[in-house]
């Protein structure tokens, strides 16, 4: 299928300080098609120098930025949402190319120009308290933003995860450096270039791209980055963590992985719900944090949900990320794959479980992209690897159960904790598991990717700390002040 994207004329640079510029050392890295395996691009590779260069001209541009008032910010912003929207078919192109993912699903320009319509207005929200509680005070809190912010994201929905994290820190008052994932960075490069038309000052937004070393952690252990909002794997999220701890201990703001269950219990309609849960499995080609990878069914309606889900999660049809009729892609990229094709590897050696369809990587099958075919089991045992891990590939596990205790006793057994849903028509059954559940988000009659956009999203456990969302973000990038001023008595108030 044709794109309409010129490939020698795609930014591939840093923007840095308001101009784009390649890396100090000239250091660039390959991109490939993970449909066609055709040569995208080569992208520049952040230095440490290109990564210390952009955090100084965010530490440079934050007074002014932070000074500006909000509807001259908020302008910016939304000037830049009306460019994303213009720019959104080539965003979508983008994503496919450098990562497969299915035009047909792209929903992520749309968010991200609500994002920047949200933010552009919700700047006027950073208010205090006031407090008249003691007595010879007038005692008050500030909220100010918190300075430079370092923004790491992650390739599965690039340009949701860009706009949703630079638009509250820009509406806080802050200025970014985002360092994009080396599996998709060019619709953030591409975002890059809609800023700088949007006319923001330069130094407020910053975008790298490059790979975890040496551009992600120069920027978690840097000493002039106030915040880091992370999003990717729960392995990174533990190393950004400590590079934070043992710099300057700047507030991080995790986003992390997932293996979220599904309890399907015997008084639902199974069409429907099968429908959902294939749905939430090979939705992004099964690369979602929030995918319903662990399904417990009740044991009554085991067998027909088993056969009703497979005929439904079975025929979805692979293909062309490019081809608006594709519903799977290929996987990201040949590691990507490859991690997948292990833990195919390890499900088949696993004592207890049955494979219901799927099992192999369509590459075996002759097939040039990294293509999994949709993959279920049932009966895994709980400590089976792949029931116990992320996999982040169209992969899911079905067990039985045959309590509601002991339902979600199996469901809360991990250390994730980002999105769990139920599915029955019993109200307060819905709710106990609702608040049974150890989790950041819990969908009841429905699951994921279903998020409002108000909703706090983010995770127990491992899965994160901090929450995202229209109405949540902007606090996270606001340090609180309290202001205590004692009056003096005077002969009126004596009186
Ligand atoms: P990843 O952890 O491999 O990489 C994420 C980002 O971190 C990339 O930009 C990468 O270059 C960078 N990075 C790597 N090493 C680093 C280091 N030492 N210091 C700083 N940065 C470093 O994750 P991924 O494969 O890009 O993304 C998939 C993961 O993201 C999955 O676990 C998924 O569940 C998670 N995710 C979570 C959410 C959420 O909102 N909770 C959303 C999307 C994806």
């Amino acid at each position: 299928m044709a794109h309409t994207v010129l490939l020698d004329n795609i930014e591939t640079r840093h923007y840095i300080n308001g101009a784009f510029s390649c890396s100090s050392d000239g250091a660039t890295f390959q991109l490939e098609s993970p449909y066609s395996h055709e040569k995208i691009a080569d992208v520049s590779e952040a230095s440490i120098e290109d990564t210390n260069r952009a955090v100084a001209a965010a530490k440079a541009a934050f007074a002014a930025w932070s000074n500006l008032d909000i509807p001259t910010r908020g302008g910016y912003m939304r000037k830049m949402a009306i460019l994303i929207r213009e720019a959104s078919q080539e965003l979508a192109q983008l994503d496919a190319l450098s990562m497969g993912r299915p035009i047909s699903s792209y929903f992520d320009a749309n968010y991200a120009a609500e994002q920047m319509d949200h933010y552009a207005e919700a700047g006027w929200e950073a208010r205090g308290e006031t407090s008249l509680n003691t007595p010879g005070f007038v005692n008050m809190t500030f909220r100010q933003p918190y300075g430079p912010v370092a923004i790491i994201i992650p390739w599965n929905i690039p340009v949701a995860m860009w706009a949703s994290r630079v638009a509250p820190a820009l509406a806080a008052g802050c200025t970014v450096v985002l360092k994009s994932s080396e599996k998709a960075p060019l619709s953030s490069a591409k975002l890059a270039a809609l800023a700088h038309r949007a006319g923001f000052p330069p130094g407020v937004i910053n975008v790298l791209s490059g790979h975890g070393t040496p551009c992600g952690s120069t920027l978690a252990s840097h000493m002039d980055i106030r915040v880091i909002n992370f999003t990717g794997s729960s392995a990174t999220g533990r190393l950004v963590q400590a590079a934070a701890s043992s710099s300057n201990l700047k507030k991080v703001i995790l986003e992390l992985g997932g293996k979220s269950p599904t309890l399907v219990f015997d008084d639902v309609d199974i069409e429907g719900v099968t429908a959902d849960m294939a749905k939430s499995v090979l939705f992004n080609s099964g690369q979602t944090c929030m995918a319903s990878t662990r399904i417990y069914v009740q044991e009554s309606i085991a067998e027909s949900f088993m056969s009703a889900f497979v005929k439904i999660f079975s025929a979805a049809r692979k293909g062309d990320p490019l081809n608006p009729n594709t519903e799977i892609g290929p996987q990201a990229d040949k590691k990507q794959f490859e991690q997948i094709k292990a833990y195919l590897a390890t499900a088949r050696f696993d004592a207890t479980s049955k494979l219901l369809t799927g099992g192999r990587a369509s590459h075996e099958a002759g097939d040039g992209g990294y293509f999994i075919e949709p993959t279920a089991y049932c009966h895994v045992a709980e400590n089976a690897k792949t029931q116990r891990e992320e996999i982040f590939g169209p992969f899911v596990n079905i067990n039985v159960f045959k309590t509601e205790s002991e339902a979600i006793k199996k469901a809360n057994a991990t250390e994730y904790g980002l999105y769990a849903s139920v599915y029955t028509k019993d109200l307060s059954r819905a709710l106990r598991v609702a608040k049974a559940f150890e989790s950041g988000f819990v969908g009841v009659n429905c699951t994921s990717p279903t998020s409002p956009p108000d909703m706090p999203f983010g995770g127990y456990k491992c899965s994160g700390q901090g929450r995202e969302g229209l109405g949540h973000s902007l606090s996270e990038y606001l340090e609180f002040k309290s202001v205590v001023v004692k009056l003096e008595t005077t002969a009126t108030n004596v009186d």
